[in-house]
């Protein structure tokens, strides 16, 4: 069985065709600028570079098209005919409170992804385009959607809503979400499979550290907690994302600054977080080289970042009474020692006790980085979304009897 796993965005279209029999990739690429001038197909065979194409691609319907002439092709090709492609996996942001698993996708489902655009507006539109596009082109391939939102769709009422009027609530689905849903619950199984426990049995906390980071409370095989909220800006400081802050700043800055609301956005999504923090940069590679040279403010980024996320790691541990492990993934939990080290070197009291050693040299690999002694593992996982929403189209297929 092939899947095809697609991550659409505004102007781009990301995609993986994975053989499931051996979980390999077959084929990867990316179809850019779509609508733009400039537009090119990207694709990548097995471990082969990667071939670049200049392609003129008006829209997403001609993008997919060209996505199924680059695997069908005699020479960059992985399969012959389109047929060939048992499903179609889409990633859609958000599911709001409609989806707490992937599901077929038909018409309700459409319909029920665009009734949540108001809490996606710049997610969930490209992701409906992308279904529309696959399903005109292969309109009897089996589709599914995998939220990333429906991991944590098992939050208790404590955990996600907000301490505002409840009508609001009820008026316009005001709570927390969460989001990198498929990234914590991917983490999460392999995890318990390193602690050799089922899922069910272990209390986790996994740390998605990337451009957008959150962290994960998973009780016994079921989220409970979660950093980000009503939208991903809320949680951690992030690369340019403030992360929670006290929300009078909002409006004192409206009235003192005299910003709009458009302004005020920006101001906390893109020209905050440890860019803000750095005036440097957004990159945590950039961060450490400026923080290695004495840059003061590079360091205090660093510093803030780590200490948001140790804080996290303690809220969710008191929240499930105790942990057995905690994980790290994505650019900068799996790249960066210097920033595992800040945040988790100094926790013995929920005993976590890493090997200096062996957290140096893991960089963009699995592996425990507990000292044998360690009461709580703490693990750096690859995450790998695209697998995951294979799996779960897989999952989805077999349950439909496809
Ligand atoms: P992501 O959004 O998951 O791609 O993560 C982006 C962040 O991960 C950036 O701040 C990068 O500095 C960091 N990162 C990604 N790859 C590496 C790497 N190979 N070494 C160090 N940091 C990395």
């Amino acid at each position: 069985m092939k899947i095809l796993v697609i991550n659409t965005g505004s102007s781009s279209l990301k995609y993986q065709l994975i053989d499931m029999v051996n979980e390999t990739v077959l084929a990867k690429g990316l179809c850019d600028r779509i609508g733009i001038e400039g537009s090119f197909l990207k694709q990548s065979k097995g471990d082969a570079d990667a071939i670049v194409i200049e392609k003129r691609l008006p829209d997403h319907k001609v993008a997919i098209q060209q996505v199924i002439e680059a695997l069908t092709d005699r020479e960059i090709g992985v399969i012959s005919d389109m047929s060939e492609i048992s499903a179609v996996g889409h990633r859609v942001v958000h599911g709001g409170e409609k989806f707490y698993k992937s599901v077929l996708i038909d018409k309700d489902v459409i319909k029920a992804i665009e009734e949540c655009i108001d809490l996606a507006p710049l997610h969930n539109p490209p992701n409906i385009v992308g279904i529309e596009a696959c399903k005109q082109i292969m309109p009897n391939t089996p589709m599914v959607a995998v939220f990333d939102t429906a991991f944590h769709q098992s939050m208790p009422k404590k955990a996600y809503m907000y301490s505002i009027p409840y009508r609001l609530y009820e008026k316009y689905g005001i709570r927390k979400y969460g989001f990198h849903g498929t990234s914590h619950e991917y983490i999460a199984r392999r995890a318990a499979e390193m602690l050799g426990k089922a899922f069910e049995e272990v209390k986790l906390i996994t740390c998605h550290l990337g451009n957008g980071s959150s962290v994960c409370a998973i009780d016994k095989g079921y989220a409970v907690d979660t950093s980000m909220g009503f939208t991903p800006l809320d949680g951690l400081a992030m690369g340019t994302r403030s992360g929670s802050i006290d929300p009078a700043i909002v409006t004192f800055l409206m009235e003192k600054e005299g910003l709009s609301t458009t302004q005020v956005n920006t101001l906390i999504n893109k020209e905050s977080g440890v860019l803000g923090i750095s005036g440097i940069s957004s990159d945590f590679r950039d961060l450490d080289k400026a923080a290695n040279e004495g840059n003061d403010r590079a360091e205090l980024a660093l510093q803030i970042f780590a200490y948001r996320v140790k804080k996290y790691i303690g809220k969710y541990a008191a929240a499930m009474d105790g942990i057995d492990a905690v994980v790290f993934t994505a650019g900068i939990g799996e790249n960066n020692p210097g920033i595992r080290k800040r945040t988790i070197g100094n926790m013995s009291y929920l005993g976590i006790s890493i090997d200096d050693t062996k957290n140096n040299s893991t960089i963009g690999v699995e592996q425990d980085i507990s000292t044998p002694e360690a009461r709580t593992r703490v693990f750096v996982i690859p995450t790998n979304e695209e697998l995951a929403i294979a799996r779960k189209t897989k999952k989805v297929l077999d349950d439909n009897n496809y």
